[in-house]
């Protein structure tokens, strides 16, 4: 099979991979959709000393961290409950030990003995098929699209995991930074949970999805004063809540500053560094700092099922829809960062 490989320094080439056969515990998916991931830009913009975000391939892997498809063979030992040929399943795109607290838990991402993860340091779902672990699988509601399973897989499903773990209410007012697919998703969440979104982007086109999604108000956070705009949103006060998903210095600043007294900041995008000035952007405001990385498996499960039940439209996230022989002109685009997500659909 043919499987997207990142070669660095924004290259990519569709690479010969033999097909996968499963092992014990093990199932091969037939891959319907993979999604593609702001994070995926920092391994294909990657150059060659430089490692992504931390991790490191030992050799080349598929790319692809958001899979979604229908089981396709099923190993030795595998519970049926767990996979039955044909079942339409999610991966949470990491293995770890299976037997640490962490993994446990639902978080493998964090084993102590350290995680693969999918796309990223193991094959990932940009390829017709996919070998992982049957402990890896999330159910698809049967509501669900493949392409919506995929951005679950990753992007939405992390800002669903954000905002969970900083307990958004309706009664909140929440400035979101950053309007790309895991921003949107956010702007989507927070307003189905009745809450009042403020939606920031330096692009036009990504703030007009945000105000079609719902956003009460938008800023564009590259003019004069966004602060100042997202004060005079909030009798001067601040929003109760707020959410970097840039990942960017300025995005991170404008959320603790944006943040009000007693409020909270939480922090999903990878990557990139920033600097606090901490008595008066924290200490005199009582701030509290949440870092919330993805979600386990439970809490991808949790985010379909409320997807599904109440109708969030996670699929107007796609504004392109592509086969993998257009990996090349897909990953192009999606560099430029202005438009909504991208997915390849098998
Ligand atoms: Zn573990
Ligand atoms: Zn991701």
């Amino acid at each position: 099979m043919k499987g997207v490989v990142f070669t660095g320094n924004r290259g990519l080439k569709l690479a010969d991979f033999p097909d996968p056969s499963v092992g014990p515990r093990e199932v091969v998916l037939e891959i319907k959709a993979s999604g593609m991931c702001g994070s995926d830009l920092h391994i294909y913009r990657a150059t060659g000393s430089q490692t992504a975000l931390g991790f490191q391939a030992a050799s080349p892997v598929v790319a692809g961290h958001e899979p979604c498809g229908v089981v396709a063979e099923v190993g030795e030992g595998v519970n049926p409950n767990e996979a039955k040929i044909g079942a339409r399943v999610m991966v949470h795109h990491y293995s770890g030990c299976g037997l640490c607290p962490h993994c446990r838990t639902g978080w493998s991402q964090m084993c102590v003995e350290g995680s693969t993860v999918y796309g990223i340091t193991g094959h990932g779902g940009h390829a017709p098929y996919m070998k992982v672990p049957a402990s890896t699988l999330v159910p698809l509601p049967d509501d669900l699209s493949f392409e919506t399973g995929a951005a679950i897989s990753c992007g939405t499903g992390t800002a669903y995991g954000a905002l969970r773990r900083i307990g958004l209410s309706g009664r909140d007012t929440i400035a979101i930074f950053g309007q790309g697919p895991v921003g949107l998703s956010a702007t989507q969440f927070a307003v189905a949970m009745g809450a009042r979104v403020i939606a920031a982007d330096i692009g036009e086109e990504r703030l007009a999805l945000a105000r079609r999604f719902g956003a009460d108000a938008t800023i564009n956070a590259g003019g004069a004063d966004p602060l100042g705009a997202i004060k005079d949103l909030t009798h001067g006060r601040g929003a109760d809540l707020t959410l970097d998903t840039s990942g960017r210095p300025e995005g991170r600043l404008l959320a603790v500053r944006a943040a009000r007294a007693w409020g909270t900041a939480c922090f999903v995008g990878e990557g990139s560094n920033v600097t606090i000035d901490v008595s008066p952007d924290m200490l005199r405001k009582q701030l509290t700092i949440v870092a919330s990385w993805t979600f386990s498996t439970v809490g991808q499960a949790d985010c379909a099922q409320f997807v599904a039940d109440r109708k969030i439209p996670v699929d107007d996230l796609f504004t392109e829809r592509w086969r993998l022989e257009q990996a090349d002109e897909a990953y192009k685009l999606f560099d430029t960062q202005t438009t909504g997500k991208g997915v390849f659909v098998m």
